[in-house]
């Protein structure tokens, strides 16, 4: 009986361990396996991009070639529009128009100077207006005003909005030939910063001193600093003001964009509005620096020339140019609720202001499942809302009464560029929600392969598999994404969804 056993637990032992035996050969294959997955999952990202950035100099030749475009120097679009005007009796005019140094300008005879309709095509967008009475009608929008124009006919107007709509791609990657100059895209350190920033009503001086040239700024405000202010700001501690250079560091396209949303005249509407009536002196260029500090210390951390209470009208000149449209928020929110009311509505001004008078980033509103400003902001799939709230302190990874952060809620809605942004910026990718779900699963539900080769690609980062040329593409990938999300966020939607992202 137990000669019986003993043989049993032999031949047992001799099968068990042949079978590790197999088991272990194989892990040398298992091993090439999994480097080999990950090296296709890079080089399947790497092809992506590698296609877009061709589909995108494919149609850019198109739209070159359609418009006629040959010579070199001559505008890359020019002909007859007709204009509607902006008074009251909305009349019709034609009109020879070109676009020339990034703007949109027009004559009405011959040898008459241009006229300047959009003096910086970069704050501009392009939209067609099918609900005007007249066809082939589209819209030219800047922040202060809109215009409408009518081409000939569709194929002219599809012209038109192609030539405006690279101009302005054009105008924000440094302008010219984009084949031939270092753009974002090449170059993230380089003067288009300073360029672009400077180009904001108000920042070509220090918001503080109004000393000329600015090159610093403060990106959690929003504003450009001369060199002596910018040293004050810096030691106000990163709570209330975070320095950067606009020549020596390196900035991320959707900081930029938040940067050309907010500026100097803006944010002294809010941060100095009572200057005036309290008659008090703003430091001149030159000045000492207790000067600098007592002016500096006022206006960020006693907040003393703030308007009050909290939504008062603002009796300034020159007014805001807030657009007719824009619903006021509702009255008496505290400063939480009224950075939770912006955010959901992409309005930056109304954040800044918010902020200015305190409000918590972190702010949850148990009346809406614990959701928070920078959830809102993702509900409203805005990067620039989300970035500013990011640069004034809001945490990238708090989440709802569901378990749900940012990340996770991108995800749900399909918002490829908010959760790139969010990876960069630490993002947990394991987090679970409530359902124990983490974003790749949900992802990975949704099937939505962007936002699963994101995900993955950062968890790859994450284990980081140590080679140079895998971090070079993980970093070339997230970038691509971050100027895609910024500058063309429609090539990030899903076909089926008209949202963009900004
Ligand atoms: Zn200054």
């Amino acid at each position: 009986m137990l000669q019986f056993v003993l043989a049993l637990l032999e031949a047992q032992a001799t099968f068990f361990s042949q079978g590790h035996h197999r088991a272990t050969s194989t892990q040398q294959y298992r091993g090439e396996l999994g480097v080999q997955l990950d090296r296709m999952v890079l080089e399947g990202a790497r092809k992506q991009r590698d296609m877009e950035q061709r589909h995108a100099g494919l149609r850019q030749q198109v739209v070159g070639g359609a418009s006629g475009e040959a010579a070199p120097g001559a505008p890359p679009m020019q002909g007859y529009l007709y204009k509607r005007a902006s008074n009251a009796f909305r009349t019709w005019s034609r009109r020879w128009f070109s676009i020339e140094n990034n703007q949109l300008v027009y004559i009405k005879r011959a040898r008459d100077p241009p006229t300047v309709l959009m003096e910086d095509l970069r704050l501009c967008t392009v939209k067609s207006c099918p609900e005007l009475e007249r066809r082939f009608c589209f819209g030219v929008l800047s922040p202060g005003r809109c215009c409408v124009l009518q081409a000939v006919s569709a194929v002219q107007q599809r012209r038109w909005m192609g030539a405006l709509q690279s101009s302005i791609t054009s105008a924000f990657s440094g302008g010219g030939d984009p084949d031939a100059l270092p753009g974002p895209h090449e170059d993230p350190s380089g003067h288009w910063v300073l360029d672009t920033v400077l180009r904001v009503p108000g920042n070509g001086t220090c918001c503080e001193c109004r000393e000329p040239g600015p090159a610093w700024a403060s990106v959690n405000l929003g504003i450009t600093l001369c060199i002596q202010c910018s040293g004050i700001h810096r030691s106000l501690g990163v709570h209330f003001s975070k320095v950067r250079s606009l020549t020596l560091d390196s900035w991320e396209p959707e900081l930029v964009k938040v940067m050309c949303e907010l500026g100097n005249s803006a944010l002294n509407r809010i941060y100095e509005a009572r200057v005036e009536e309290m008659g008090v002196k703003r430091p001149p260029p030159g000045c000492s620096r207790a000067q600098r500090e007592d002016w500096i210390r006022a206006k960020y951390v006693h907040k003393q020339f703030l308007p009050r209470p909290l939504g008062a009208p603002l009796r300034l000149h020159p007014p805001p140019p807030a657009p007719p449209e824009a619903e006021p928020p509702p009255p008496s929110l505290h400063p939480g609720a009224l950075l939770y009311w912006g955010a959901r509505r992409r309005r930056l001004l109304t954040m800044a202001e918010a902020l200015a008078h305190g409000a918590d980033p972190g702010w949850a509103n148990g009346a809406e499942g614990n959701s928070t400003p920078l959830l809102q902001a993702v509900m409203a799939n805005s990067l620039l809302a989300s970035e500013f709230l990011l640069q004034n302190g809001a945490s990238v990874n708090q989440s709802d009464g569901d378990g749900r952060g940012p990340l996770h809620h991108a995800t749900l809605l399909g918002h490829t560029g908010l959760a790139c942004l969010f990876l960069k910026r630490g993002a947990d990718i394991n987090a679970v929600d409530a359902e124990g779900k983490d974003p790749l699963s949900i992802a990975i539900d949704l099937a939505n392969a962007d936002i699963v080769t994101l995900l993955r690609l950062a968890k790859m980062k994450e284990m980081d598999t140590g080679q140079g040329q895998t971090d070079a593409t993980f970093l070339d990938v997230f970038r691509d994404i971050s100027l895609m999300a910024s500058d063309h966020p429609e090539k990030l939607t899903r076909p089926h969804s008209k949202s963009s992202t900004l």
